[in-house]
């Protein structure tokens, strides 16, 4: 028998017992970063002067510029809206500029091109801004599922490339998938196949509500996919915080490899439910707001410390791993986001027949909040 694959579809059950049988490598080239992705590196006087540059350019152009949590620091401080893939889609989706200029990685930068207006025209710094995750999606497997189950319903997460939402019934993000999952499970018949794709990790989670809201696990179907950030950040990087900082609460991103193990520890009672939580890159910022703990240990890409001390100015965010920094999301940087809006560069070009069939999915994620 062949070896289960990334991109290979299984029952959920069986899934989540093979994740750790699974090769989750990135199936793509993983870049190097820039020096200059990290704003230390660059002379004050330049960054002043382009910061500058920015400014004028943008008003120039009519430019409105997006940030992901994960992007460069400094990208976010002159952007017009931070945020994650959903609050993102939903504020390019609102925009009436001209340009809309957008640091994170490719399929966000599909998703406005899918929703632009006419007049519009979609820019990203750096075209090498890919991801793993929805490298693992295999479109050729969707559709050898699709023919298997006639009556199956496809939820694509939204680290998908446009090919593979063209595929799909839903669309939902980490701030929605809850809410999607949950939608679907009420306008479904309690025996329709449901494929939840391509995360296997928020495959667990989307099994968890399953079970929650007393519908069989059996309807459940997840690709085997993970984010490589998110996947190595494991149980131990949780704990060693957790031993180091004894009082600190914890927010994990459900796209994490330590999330079984923390659903786990709140199951068991060894943990309660006000010192962890499980959050959407965006949603950690209100629980780093509201938990009374001064220190959060946070399980996600380290540049979401950025938003998120913002937000709460009198705590302390410490990673739960150091480590997990997105090489794709730091291939956009300050003097490329200068450079693109300078030369109109790096335009986002989508296929008008695949973004047609996509637009359904994409629409339904941005309407189900
Ligand atoms: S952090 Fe992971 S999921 Fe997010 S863009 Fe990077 S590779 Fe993709």
């Amino acid at each position: 028998m062949d070896l289960p694959a990334s991109g290979d579809i299984f029952p959920a059950k069986e899934a989540v017992r093979m994740i750790d049988a699974v090769d989750l490598t990135p199936p793509i080239e993983v870049p190097p970063i820039s020096p200059d992705a990290y704003p230390e590196n660059v002379s004050d006087e330049e960054h002043r002067w382009l910061q500058s540059e920015i400014s004028r350019l943008k008003r120039e152009r009519r430019a409105y510029i997006l940030a992901h949590n994960y992007a460069p620091s400094d990208i976010q401080d002159v952007a017009d809206a931070v945020g994650d893939s959903l609050y993102l889609a939903q504020k390019g989706a609102d925009s009436d500029a001209d340009i809309l200029l957008e640091a994170s990685v490719l399929f966000m930068n599909q998703i406005l091109a899918i929703m632009k207006k006419p007049h519009q025209r979609v820019l990203a710094p750096d075209l090498g801004a890919l991801c793993s995750l929805a490298a693992h999606a295999d479109v050729g497997k969707i559709r050898q599922w699709k023919r298997e189950h006639p009556n199956g319903i496809v939820i694509s997460y939204v680290n998908t490339y446009l090919d593979v939402k063209a595929e799909s019934d839903y669309c939902c993000a980490s701030a929605n998938a809850a809410k999607v999952i949950l939608h679907v499970l009420s306008h479904s018949e309690p025996d329709q196949p449901i494929l939840f794709l391509p995360d296997v990790y928020l495959g667990f989670y989307a099994g968890k509500l399953l079970e929650q809201q007393n519908q069989p696990l059996e309807r459940l179907w997840l690709m085997m996919g993970a984010c490589h950030v998110h996947d190595r950040i494991r149980p131990y990087h949780i704990e060693r915080q957790r031993r180091l900082y004894p009082d600190a609460a914890v927010v994990v991103h459900p796209e994490c490899g330590c999330t079984s193990a923390c659903m786990r520890q709140m199951a068991q009672g060894t943990t309660p439910a006000n010192m962890m939580q499980f959050r959407s890159t965006q949603g950690m910022a209100q629980f780093v707001r509201e938990t009374p703990q001064k220190i959060i240990i946070m399980a996600t890409e380290v540049g979401n410390i950025h938003p998120l001390s913002k937000a709460a100015p009198g705590k302390t965010v410490i990673p739960a791993s150091p480590e997990a920094i997105c090489a794709y999301m730091k291939q956009n940087t300050f003097r490329k986001l200068y450079l693109s809006l300078r030369d109109n560069v790096h335009e986002i070009k989508v296929d008008p027949a695949l973004a047609a069939r996509a637009r359904l999915p994409i629409e339904r994620m941005l309407s189900i909040v």
